[in-house]
């Protein structure tokens, strides 16, 4: 009997994805811990743990108690919150899942991008109550703007900085990246424009969408610096993890007028901070941001379809590793070699 625990506060119903890609010989637990942390008792017997999105951090006490884990699989691509080295020592293999919701947040980037351009949400919610929102007077806002005569900048461009930037090509934008780690050339293959700094493409960038990961290189790469090297009237879209972004900065670039506006998908601290300055602000619906601020609740992930993938592809990386030792995506082979643990991609 394999036993494998999920750890999934949200998680709705029972583990019929799961049992249909595992097999009937595996034994599903699954944990609701809310905000609290899991101990090492919930993970008593465990053979594997199965973390679903970023809310729980699985730290190097955690690890220490895990004694029967011998995997452990992020159900969702970012994975800043586990201690890889801490799993490395013990030799447990970290694997994400990062092909199961692609579309899906490329989608919302683009999304939140034609929200603010073409002012959707504001003028639908002004009608809601004001008769004196219909008429030509009403329309302006400080990001409404055309479109096909702008440049999509793209930090990461991954699979999901390249979902978002073919989107963006279909609107007619320019599109142009800054992505240190691919390969020369690249940019050859997809038509876009290098960046061969972070301050390039900021230069050039109308849009700026974020698409790296947070790691300590990208922690707050959008912070008062970035916003300088900003284009006036710039705007930011931020899907990728609420720590790439300084909010305060954000604030003091919409304050300005630096910035026209900006989407954030993720927050530095979640779910909101309603004491910060800015989300205070945001909440209050005070005038200056009218048209410019959308949030969205860590929402990019989403759907129905995307979720059930989600749960198929974690469970099959899961199994195919406690099964025939294969790895899917793993994300911690460099520490796991440097342990001692040899394994193959
Ligand atoms: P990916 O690994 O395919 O792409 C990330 C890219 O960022 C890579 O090409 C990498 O080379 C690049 N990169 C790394 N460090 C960089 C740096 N310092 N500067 C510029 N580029 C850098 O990842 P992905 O699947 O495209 O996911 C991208 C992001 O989206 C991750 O942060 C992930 O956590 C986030 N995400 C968010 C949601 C959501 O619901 N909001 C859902 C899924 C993924």
């Amino acid at each position: 009997m394999t036993r494998i625990a999920i750890i999934d506060p949200q998680f709705d119903g029972t583990p019929d994805i799961e049992l249909d890609e595992a097999g009937a010989d595996t034994e599903f637990t699954i944990l609701r811990p809310g905000y609290d942390p899991v101990s090492p008792a919930d993970l008593d017997g465990a053979d594997a743990v199965v973390n679903c999105r970023s809310r729980h951090y699985i730290p190097a006490d955690l690890v220490a108690g895990m004694t029967t884990v011998k995997v452990v699989v992020q159900a969702g691509v970012g994975f800043n919150h586990i201690d890889l080295d801490a799993c490395a020592a013990r030799g447990i293999p970290v694997c994400n899942t990062p092909d199961y919701g692609t579309m899906e947040v490329a989608d919302h980037a683009i999304g939140l991008m034609l929200a603010l351009s073409r002012g959707i949400p504001t003028y639908a919610e002004r009608l809601w109550t004001r008769d004196d929102a219909w008429g030509t007077h009403a329309l302006p806002l400080p990001p409404v703007r055309r479109l096909s005569i702008r440049t999509f900048g793209v930090i990461g461009m991954g699979r999901i900085g390249t979902a978002a930037a073919l989107r963006a090509k279909a609107f007619g934008m320019t599109v142009a990246f800054y992505d240190p780690f691919l390969p020369a050339g690249t940019e050859l293959s997809f038509g876009f424009t290098r960046a061969a700094t972070l301050e390039d493409l900021l230069a050039q960038a109308d849009i700026v969408s974020v698409h790296c990961p947070l790691t300590p290189q990208t922690a707050q790469i959008i912070d008062d610096d970035a916003i300088a090297a900003m284009k006036p009237g710039a705007v930011l879209i931020n899907t990728s993890r609420g720590g790439t972004v300084d909010l305060d900065a954000i604030e003091r670039g919409l304050r300005s007028g630096k910035l026209n506006a900006a989407a954030l998908d993720v927050l530095p601290r979640e779910p909101l901070d309603r004491s910060h300055p800015l989300i205070a602000a945001w909440g209050a619906r005070e005038g200056w941001l009218d048209g410019r601020l959308i949030i969205t609740p860590h929402a990019a992930f989403y759907s129905p379809e995307g979720l059930a993938d989600m749960r198929r592809l974690s469970t099959r990386a899961v199994m195919g590793y406690l099964t025939e030792g294969r790895l899917r995506s793993c994300v911690n082979l460099r520490e796991l070699e440097r342990h001692g643990h040899r394994f193959d991609a």
